[in-house]
């Protein structure tokens, strides 16, 4: 396991709408070699994959456009490790209300887009994430959806408030509903990243 750490490795960055560039900043700053994904046959050049926030709905027509979306599915039910933020988590979600096409529905957890309403459909909350030792990682959310149900075998990833669910894990699968990319704490990506290398 240990060799593996020093393992080079790249991550493809889905890169059809949304905050992609963001992302590829994150990682840059952590010495990580990106690909931005934008046609099917680029996934199988990476070790990993993050699906941006944005808008889902254009996501997911972009992705069925380009037929990214079938072959993505494989990979990732195949073990290819894949991080979702905010869109993203929608896109990877079984069920989600407020969005009337299939997703790519590898996480069994339900979703509502749009659900914190308009007064607060942006805001800043601290995160807490036990995993990486964070009681106030600084969360961005922006028009974010909220998780409303897990199945028994996903482990939740993230909190805020002390209740409401706001990242979960599943395997290779972790989804997170505010936005890491846009705050200046890299240790999400820093989780992702050691969690392709193991
Ligand atoms: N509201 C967007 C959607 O439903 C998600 C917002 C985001 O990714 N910041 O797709």
């Amino acid at each position: 396991m240990k060799k593996k750490l020093n393992k080079k490795i790249i991550i493809g960055v889905l890169a059809l709408q949304g905050s992609f560039t963001e992302h590829v900043t994150a990682l840059k700053k952590l010495k990580i070699e990106t690909l931005l994904i934008k046609e099917a046959q680029h996934i199988d050049s990476v070790d990993g994959l993050i699906i941006p926030g944005g808008e889902s709905t254009a996501i997911l027509k972009l992705m069925n456009e380009n037929k990214i979306t079938h072959i993505l599915k494989k990979y990732i039910l195949n073990g290819l490790p894949v991080w979702g933020t905010c869109a993203g988590a929608i896109l990877l979600a079984k069920k989600v209300t407020g969005l009337n096409k299939a997703t790519l529905g590898v996480i069994d957890i339900e979703i509502i887009r749009n659900a914190y309403g308009r007064q607060n459909d942006s805001f800043k909350e601290s995160v807490r994430i036990p995993k990486i030792q964070e009681n106030q990682f600084p969360g961005i959310f922006i028009r974010s959806p909220k998780i409303i149900k897990i199945a028994k075998d996903i482990a939740i990833f993230g909190k805020i408030r002390n209740k409401e669910i706001v990242g979960v894990e599943h395997g290779n699968i972790l989804a997170t509903t505010f936005h890491p990319e846009l705050s200046n704490n890299l240790r999400i990506h820093q989780y992702f990243i050691d969690k392709i290398k193991s």
